[in-house]
């Protein structure tokens, strides 16, 4: 993380631990991944280094204790009745020799088995009397999603099995979707949307990876489409105590083969680690001979009474530990150094290179960030360079390989004039980027309008880049305000644009109208204001009237905004460009619709997180989060560090006073609190609870 060098613990812990909430968000749920594996690993270590280094700045619900999964609510939830855990990480020789001797390896020979480590999602099967009756997903570890009817659609898992004297058999294993479905997946959903008119619900979806694709197959609400995504399963263990059936992991495997599930064939016993090892390097090397993805191995133990031995922490067991292999790396030839132009004029260079394939696709562009980046790697044109994907989408080169380099290749300069319009391309002192200056930048104001038109934004359905790029060059859009201004018979007059298309796009530009105003702030490119700035901003002021109001030092009071975006939200809006765009907005009937204002900060409990537990005599539990809003707090659901005191009503949970306990957080009385909030007392005036 070179960026954080700067940055105090508790900021850089803060920051990590908020950015692997997001990205865990995103995979677990929208089953995408924002970052690549290998950097979420190593973000993740580093907040676990602070951590142990700083344990004053620990906070309990931090990432590194818990399973990082979520459960969706769009599905029934599922208790676990036993923790779906997930697997320690290591990633060198040194790190899995550190575990062979916890586990006492180093004492005693222990049976190891060795297994492939599938990159699909877990699956708990629950049999009984040999039918399947639930299948659920991980989740959290404690509570899943009830997946049972799209697992029934997927033939590779077993419904009745042939032995049905065992009562009760909860099978765990990996769903996974193995690259001849998800190739044959994505070639269908690339040619499907080459024409597609239909529904944005419906949207032929290509997936970035087998992993997310298996994810994002098993939780649809149609089980049909999960049976045509053709995934499978690979069963690797048995939950549930079967002591009598087996009494080792291998053996149980070989129950559940017997048992009709399918099983891993390159599983392994093995009591040596220099076996182990070699394992790891011939698959290492030949991961890409299977017909589904592997990220590395798993390591268990075989006896099932030393693992008992052994145990767990909250988050993994300790008899087993995962090898992540490291990304793949390749070579290709740097064939030039371009810059692309976003909508904020920002230039970013990025690399073309001959196409390679590296980590399952196909590469021939990967960003370079900014100039300075590809100073540090000293990257020059002609160059032939290191190039790794760890296993997923996001490409990145990590530099030139210097012996290749053929002699006399000049250093790379930052070009001066932006490729679009010609303009000068300026980097201003203490910033890293270099930006276009000229405002009305074809390559700016088509990024613009794609931006306002995108997800994030207005999500205006058929407002891709390729088309706004067509009608920016007829002419037809230059700016945000002309979306409003097309017309049925404009449209249906253009080459290959049918009646149905026109129709649909028109239709969703009529819907963004009424657009709520905090999406539209976010579509209306406003320096620094992305989505975080604009729920603040729409929050505080309620309407677009009076934001365009406000003044610095009003809106650097929102709590959240500093003085930065405050100045660059009064500039955008002081500038005549904006008065003539959002007046052409307003005549076309453009309202984005209000917010429901927020307490200023100036509320009763501004700046303090709150959490309640037991009853509060006045209050539903709905009713006292809501009144902790309006009086500017917070209002928490669980305790943490950040917890500025616990509320203690009529019958207390005792886990949430026992943390907070724990915490050393102060403890208030629920009646004194509810009369606060009912407007008798001051803060001041508020009793403590003793236990
Ligand atoms: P994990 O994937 O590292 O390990 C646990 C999982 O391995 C189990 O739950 C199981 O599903 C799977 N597994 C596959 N084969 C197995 C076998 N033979 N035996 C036992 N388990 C097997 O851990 P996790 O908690 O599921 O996920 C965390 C990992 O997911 C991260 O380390 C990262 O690689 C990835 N991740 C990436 C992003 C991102 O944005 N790129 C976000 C979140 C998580």
């Amino acid at each position: 993380m070179s960026d954080s060098a700067n940055l105090s613990p508790s900021v850089e812990i803060e920051r990590l631990a908020n950015l692997i909430r997001q990205w865990d968000h995103a995979y677990y749920v929208l089953n995408e991944s924002v970052v690549s594996d290998f950097e979420y690993d190593q973000a993740l270590l580093r907040l676990k280094s602070l951590e142990d280094e700083f344990p004053e700045l620990k906070d309990p619900s931090s990432p590194t204790h818990r399973v990082g999964g979520y459960a969706d609510q769009a599905f029934s939830e599922v208790r676990h009745s036993y923790p779906m855990q997930s697997l320690d990480n290591s990633f060198s020789r040194e790190e899995l020799e550190a575990w062979f001797k916890r586990i006492g390896m180093d004492q005693e020979r222990k049976r190891l088995v060795f297994e492939l480590k599938i990159d699909g999602l877990a699956m708990s099967l629950t049999y009984r009397s040999g039918i399947l009756v639930r299948a659920a997903t991980r989740g959290d570890g404690t509570v899943g999603e009830d997946v049972t009817a799209n697992v029934m659609a997927i033939d590779a898992v077993p419904k009745v099995l042939p032995n049905q004297e065992i009562e009760e058999l909860e099978v765990r294993g990996e769903i996974y979707m193995p690259l001849s479905s998800f190739e044959r997946h994505n070639e269908m959903a690339i040619a499907k949307l080459a024409n597609y008119e239909g529904s944005a619900a419906d949207r032929p979806k290509v997936f970035a990876n087998p992993r997310n694709a298996a994810s994002g197959s098993l939780r649809v609400k149609d089980p049909s489409i999960t049976r045509q995504r053709g995934l499978a399963f690979f069963a690797y263990q048995i939950a549930n105590d079967l002591k009598d059936l087996s009494d080792s992991h291998f053996d149980s495997l070989r129950l559940l083969s017997r048992l009709g599930f399918s099983v891993n064939p390159n599983i392994r016993l093995i009591d040596n680690f220099d076996e182990i090892f070699a394992l790891l390097a011939e698959w290492e090397k030949n991961r890409h001979s299977l017909d589904y993805d592997i990220d590395g191995a798993v390591i268990k133990v075989d006896s099932f009474a030393e693992r008992a031995k052994l145990g767990s922490t909250s988050r993994a067991p300790r008899w087993a530990i995962a090898y992540k292999f490291p990304p793949e790396e390749k070579t290709t030839l740097l064939e030039d150094i371009l810059v692309s132009i976003g909508k904020t004029g920002r230039a970013t260079p990025f690399a073309k290179m001959t196409p390679v394939f590296v980590g399952g696709s196909e590469v021939a562009m990967a960003t370079l960030h900014n100039e300075d980046q590809v100073r540090a790697k000293d990257l020059r044109v002609g160059d032939v360079v290191r190039l790794r994907k760890a296993g997923d989408v996001i490409p990145e080169v990590m530099g030139p390989v210097l012996a290749m380099r053929p002699d006399g290749l000049p250093e790379w300069q930052f070009p001066k004039a932006c490729p679009q319009c010609g303009s000068e391309l300026r980097r201003d002192e203490g910033d890293a980027d270099h930006y276009c200056i000229n405002y009305r930048c074809p390559a700016q104001a088509v990024a613009r309008i794609v931006h306002f038109a995108s997800r994030v934004a207005l999500d205006i359905e058929g407002l891709g880049e390729t088309i706004v790029k067509r009608f920016y060059d007829l002419g037809m859009v230059a700016d945000i305000a002309d979306i409003y201004s097309l017309t049925f018979d404009g449209l249906v007059a253009l080459d290959r644009f049918g009646q149905k298309s026109a129709t649909t796009l028109l239709q969703a530009i009529e819907r963004s109208k009424t657009a709520p105003l905090n999406r539209f702030l976010v579509g209306l490119t406003i320096g620094h204001v992305g989505s975080v700035a604009a729920d603040l901003l729409a929050g505080r002021f309620g309407t677009l009237e009076r934001l365009r109001l406000a003044t610095v030092e009003e809106i650097s009071e929102v709590e959240g905004i500093g003085p930065i975006i405050a100045r660059s939200v009064v500039d955008f809006f002081a500038h005549e460009t904006t008065t003539d765009l959002l007046d052409r907005m307003a005549m076309a009937g453009v309202a984005p619709e209000p917010v429901e204002q927020r307490q200023s900060q100036g509320g009763l409990l501004s700046g303090l997180s709150i959490v309640v537990t037991g009853a509060v005599e006045g209050f539903s539990r709905e009713g006292i989060s809501q009144a902790i809003k309006e009086a500017g707090g917070k209002a928490a659901s669980s305790v943490s560090a950040k917890t500025s005191f616990l509320v203690v009503g009529e019958s207390p949970g005792a886990s949430k006073l026992k943390k907070a306990q724990e915490l050393g957080l102060r403890l208030v009385d629920g009646t004194s609190f509810g009369a606060l909030l009912l407007g008798v007392g001051t803060l001041d005036e508020l009793e403590d609870f003793v236990p």
